[in-house]
């Protein structure tokens, strides 16, 4: 069993850092929550007072924050993890959804420096993180990938390498993009029912079961009834914040442009997550846009 530094225990890293703990690797979590940190105890995750405290020594060091910024941010920084780790050989995994830019300054950072480094961001939500059957989409060398196995094992089902380093940010963003456009279509598509009169449970019965079917519809559902453990039948609570599906979405649109890839749809689902956090709402669930949608007028 492995030592395992955690940094950033949000709604997607307290349920994973337990995970581990529960599989018996000793965990040490660090978040600037320190309520965060304290919440965590319980599940056996041993609290230390800055990111550099729990990855010194580790053997493998995990981060899940929200975004490029707060990962170069905690991996390159004077103090940072890269220095931090120095004197060891851990392995290094930054589990966040990023540009694929800055995983590739982190791990060419990481490589210079001596270590090797895995972009492993994940999908599955807050249920899968909790269930322990995340999909980790991995970047990074074979090598990397094969000592990072047995660890991701512990938080996921379906671990697959994607290619090399920025593989698993590049397919983090177009399976999101996706997710991001599907959300939209199973909005439209819930609202219509009603102003034609069918029963919201009805039509996921009928649409679950049909070509109609999506994550976002059977896990998700932004109408609420039909699907009783989503977001939207408590108020909109994260979840996956919209602001984070936001910032997802322009990292696929950024992308986009940088190869000169057609992406019309994702362009009009940006648009949208971007007047939903306008209005306030970019702390609740993504399925929010259901509410936003059936609030606008009919162009
Ligand atoms: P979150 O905001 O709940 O958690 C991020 C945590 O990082 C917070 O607890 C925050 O305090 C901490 N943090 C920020 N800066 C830090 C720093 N400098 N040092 C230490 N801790 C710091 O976000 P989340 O929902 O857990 O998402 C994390 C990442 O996973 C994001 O990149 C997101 O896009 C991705 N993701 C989220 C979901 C989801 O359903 N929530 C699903 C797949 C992927």
């Amino acid at each position: 069993m492995a030592t395992i530094g955690f940094i950033g225990l949000g709604n997607m890293g307290a349920p994973m850092a337990a995970n581990l703990a529960k599989a018996g690797h000793r965990v040490i979590g660090y978040d600037i929550n320190a309520n965060a940190v304290q919440a965590l105890a319980s599940a056996g995750v041993q609290p230390a007072h800055s990111a550099a405290e729990a990855a010194r020594g580790a053997d493998v060091v995990i981060t899940m924050l929200p975004a490029g910024e707060h990962v170069r941010d905690v991996w390159l920084h004077q103090g940072g993890l890269i220095e931090a780790v120095k004197g060891g050989v851990p392995l290094l995994i930054d589990c966040s959804t990023i540009d694929v830019e800055s995983a590739r300054t982190v791990t060419e950072a990481a490589r210079v420096a001596g270590f090797e480094m895995l972009d492993a961001p994940v999908s599955g939500g807050v249920g899968g993180a909790t269930a322990a059957t995340l999909t980790f989409m991995v970047g990074g060398a074979e090598t990397a990938f094969a000592r990072g196995l047995p660890v991701l094992q512990a938080m996921g089902k379906n671990i697959v390498h994607a290619g090399g380093p920025g593989a698993g940010q590049a397919a983090k963003i177009c399976n999101n993009m996706m997710l991001a456009i599907n959300m939209v279509g199973v909005s439209e598509g819930f609202l219509l029912a009603r102003k034609l009169g069918l029963d919201w449970d009805r039509l996921f019965q009928i649409a679950s079961t049909s070509s109609g079917q999506s994550w976002a519809l059977s896990s998700y559902c932004p109408a609420p009834g039909p699907v009783p453990a989503a977001p939207s039948n408590r108020d909109y609570a994260a979840g996956f914040m919209a602001a984070l599906m936001l910032k997802d979405v322009k990292l696929s649109q950024a992308a986009a442009d940088a190869v000169g890839s057609p992406t019309p749809l994702g362009a009009h689902a940006m648009s949208f997550y971007q007047a939903v956090v306008d209005a306030g709402d970019g702390a609740k669930d993504f399925s929010v846009v259901f509410r936003w949608l059936a609030a606008q007028p009919r162009q």
